[in-house]
């Protein structure tokens, strides 16, 4: 029986997400007998294949061009999946959607910023169906693993909806608001097993919001440790600007 084909594609990303696929370790190499690998840019040269069983998508949309690559790989792909943060919910590049396309060009592009048309981010699932999400900046190598078996299967894989501090305090750690230090694990959604609390960092939010967050407590609890608006706003929307309502 032929095995079944996945591709991996790249818009507006970091490339730290396809990274991490390669970076998975022995499972890897089970992995690529089971599948057929057509399309990887990072690490393949050829294309072979005119249509996919599975499409990975890393990264946001920013231009028209992106759009219609990835309108074009969801017409020839079985299921497709959205893999890393800028992918799933516009990630770091959704800052940009606080300001207006010209100034972000002018940031970037200076005098040249005319040269290289923009438009504000979007998440793939603002833009085409998308079967599965796999969240996180970068993503994390064990829900990859979960997500691409489902995957293969023709099973669901729903990211959880519920808040990181579960699985922090599955954990055992110590909660980061009990040393003095801010961390928005309360509302964001978890699947990446608290994976910056247990290396000694806080939780920026990467993985999007739950679906219903507490933002004012959230809000609330963040001032109380010494942030103010600005900086709880910008706390909030490091990784969520483009999943604002009215921000796309
Ligand atoms: S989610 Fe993070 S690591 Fe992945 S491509 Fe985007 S910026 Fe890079
Ligand atoms: S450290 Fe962060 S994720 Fe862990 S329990 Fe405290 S608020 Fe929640
Ligand atoms: S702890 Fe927070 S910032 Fe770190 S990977 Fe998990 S969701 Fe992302």
């Amino acid at each position: 029986m032929a095995r079944p084909k996945v591709a991996f594609f790249d818009l507006s990303s970091c490339e730290g997400c396809q990274l991490q696929v390669t970076n998975i370790g022995a499972v890897l190499f089970e992995l690529l007998g089971v599948i057929d690998l057509v399309e990887f840019r990072e690490v393949l040269s050829e294309r072979s294949a005119e249509r996919y069983h599975l499409a990975f998508v890393e990264g946001s949309v920013s231009n028209t061009e992106a759009e219609r690559r990835l309108k074009e790989i969801r017409a020839r792909s079985d299921a497709l999946i959205a893999y890393g943060s800028c992918a799933t919910n516009g990630g770091v590049n959704g800052m940009k959607n606080g300001h207006s396309l010209v100034a972000a060009q002018t940031e970037v592009y200076a005098e040249h910023g005319a040269w290289f048309p923009t438009t504000s981010t979007r998440a793939l699932h603002q833009l085409v169906t998308v079967d599965y999400m796999i969240p996180g900046c970068p993503i994390h190598p064990d829900e990859f693993i979960k997500v691409i078996k489902a995957a293969l299967a023709g099973l669901p894989s729903p990211v959880p909806d519920y808040a990181v501090c579960v699985e922090c305090k599955l954990n055992e750690n110590v909660c980061l608001y009990d040393k003095g230090i801010t961390c928005l694990g309360p509302i964001t959604r978890a699947g990446c097993h608290a994976w910056c609390i247990n290396n000694g960092n806080t939780c920026y939010g990467c993985r999007g919001l739950v679906s219903n967050p507490n933002r004012s407590g959230a809000a609330a609890v963040l001032h109380h440790y010494g942030l103010d608006a600005e900086q709880i706003v910008k706390r909030m929307t490091m990784y969520n600007a483009a999943m604002e309502p009215g921000n796309a």
